[in-house]
């Protein structure tokens, strides 16, 4: 086992006790010997091949950042080794829609080493994620998937890599909340079992393989480990098992940063110093999502123990708001411009052309007006309003949705439907959550937003429950004709602005019972329409709720 020790900056851990290594016998490094190791690494990718409109992001400027540090460790001597916390899947419609091959191919462009598998790959078949597997030469890690009628893993463990003198041992693992947040229809035949537990049966076998392990995991960093109603995430895996030296993970899309004595920064902006968890002698790091950040740690390996020199979450051409001479607020960079690679970027531009094009094809047909405009969504119950809501309520097996009619920002007329469209009414990309209430908390929750105001955003929407509303005053609430009791728990469907307080709605994304499923609202709305097409908009009117 080797421990971690911090060079520079020692004052982060009161734990650096150092026990040495013996070395064994098929190791290659020598002792007195120090060998430079640095690790990037980028998580939750989620459809991000391409910048944003504000020029922040996109992996060819990812490909410039990473090919010059790549040139000064090699001009130093120094091993590197690039990881991804996986969700490579979802988010954005462009990649969506051609199964993420320019994010995949992307990564092969920029010279992957391995990812863990996330939850979102399995937005897919298994036949797609063996697709996508097919268009890279780098592993997909899991150690801890199964298929249950084999009893094997569907995926490699892990993957040992030969830098230089070091072995590297790469283990993935996948959060085991997956079987939940993932499509039931590809879960079948598919187990996880417990990260934890994978690991510690695998960490004889890796130690003699390796130098150093590092874990590329999914599965959350969770302060503390207090992961509430999530699975488990990188706090516990390193809390409960000695030998793991880095933790390179993913899924909460955290910028994982303690500051210089080690506690942790809850609201880290762009350009602050960051430093790893430290947990139990494993360094845990996370770079936030989307390729906005590319983490480096470069580290010295000597005489079996790996020390941290230096870390840092390099912004890739990220933009912070200011004002400028004129008042009027701006957004520049808050780095160094990094250009994008022509190469990389001459590869993407066809997909994204082809996304966009996408993007018109018909997905369904509509025989009558969903209405969606703000002259009438906010002040009265609308099949629109009805439809979004029980997408979302659908697509999460929830018991009842609430949506906000701020959130719809358009009609969809009669004829055919497009993706396009779709984007129109919901271009927030608002990802669906739920939360489970018992019912008491669940009245108390109908009751505040009932009382929203017409002609306000706030102006709320429903399904799956049956409401009377006078006057803004809840005076009846049944769910699939019965009485909500308050006793019982139910599982309701809500968007992240939302969830987190938007439009005054009381917070939900602090409750102990939300989940965030991670899809993007009007994906939701898309795929409802493709599977329910041709609707008729009459089925989805008022949906249950009379307002006198
Ligand atoms: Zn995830």
């Amino acid at each position: 086992m080797i421990k971690i020790g911090l060079l520079a900056v020692t004052a982060i851990t009161g734990l650096v006790s150092l026990a040495v290594n013996v070395q064994a016998d098929s190791s290659r490094w020598e002792a007195g010997t120090s060998y430079k190791l640095t690790i990037l690494h980028t998580n939750d990718n989620h459809g991000r091949f391409w910048s944003n409109r504000h020029g922040e992001y996109g992996m060819a400027a990812r490909k410039t950042l990473i090919d010059s540090i790549r040139a000064e460790i090699k001009a130093e001597g120094g091993q590197l080794l690039l990881l991804s916390g996986g969700d490579i899947n979802t988010g954005v419609p462009e990649s969506d829609l051609q199964d993420a091959e320019p994010d995949f191919k992307g990564m092969g462009f920029i010279g992957y080493d391995a990812m863990a598998i996330g939850n979102h790959e399995f937005d897919n078949e298994l036949s797609v994620i063996r697709k996508q597997q097919s268009w890279v030469d780098f592993p997909f890690l899991a150690a801890n998937i199964y298929d249950t009628s084999t009893k094997k893993r569907l995926f490699k463990p892990y993957q040992v890599f030969q830098k230089g003198a070091l072995r590297i041992a790469v283990v993935g693992l996948t959060t085991e909340d997956t079987k939940k947040l993932g499509n039931p229809e590809f879960m079948g035949n598919i187990s996880f079992t417990q990260p934890v537990d994978e690991v510690k049966n695998l960490l004889p076998e890796l130690n003699k393989k390796a130098d150093i392990i590092i874990a590329a995991t999914h599965m959350g960093h969770y302060q503390d480990a207090k992961f509430g109603i999530n699975a488990p995430g990188d706090v516990t895996l390193a809390r409960s098992v000695k030998g793991i030296d880095i933790i390179i993970g993913g899924h909460s899309q955290d910028p994982v940063c303690a500051d210089a004595q080690g506690a942790m920064i809850t609201k880290y902006k762009a350009g602050m110093a960051c430093m790893p968890d430290v947990q139990n002698g494993t360094l845990i790091m996370q770079a936030h999502e989307w390729g906005k950040y590319v983490g480096r740690a470069d580290l010295e390996f000597k005489d079996g123990e790996l020390s941290l020199v230096s870390y840092q979450l390099i912004p890739v051409n990220l933009k912070k708001k200011v004002k400028n001479a004129e008042g009027k607020k701006v957004r520049v960079l808050v780095a160094d411009a990094i250009a994008e690679d022509a190469t990389l970027k001459a590869f993407l531009t066809p997909y994204q052309e082809q996304g966009q094009e996408k993007l018109q094809q018909k997905i369904g047909v509509v025989d009558s007006k969903l209405e969606g405009d703000r002259a009438v969504v906010r002040f009265e119950p609308t099949n629109m309003g009805h439809l979004i809501a029980l997408a979302q309520m659908e697509k999460v097996g929830a018991d009842l949705a609430v949506m906000n009619s701020g959130g719809i920002r358009d009609s969809i007329a009669q004829g055919d439907i497009t993706y396009k469209d779709v984007l129109k009414v919901q271009p927030f990309a608002n990802v669906v959550g739920f939360v489970t209430l018992n019912g008491k908390e669940l009245l108390d929750y109908l009751t505040a937003v009932a009382a929203k105001p017409i002609d306000s955003g706030a102006f709320a929407q429903f399904a799956g429950v049956s409401l009377m509303i006078e006057q803004g005053v809840l005076k009846t609430a049944t769910i699939k004709g019965q009485d909500i009791d308050p006793a019982k728990n139910y599982r309701l469907a809500i968007n992240s602005y939302i969830a987190s307080g938007g439009d005054k709605y009381p917070p939900m994304n602090k409750h102990s019972g939300y989940v965030n499923s991670g899809f993007v609202d009007a994906d939701v709305l898309k795929e409802y329409i493709e599977k329910n097409s041709p609707l008729s908009a009459g089925e989805y009117d008022k949906g249950n709720v009379v307002r006198k």
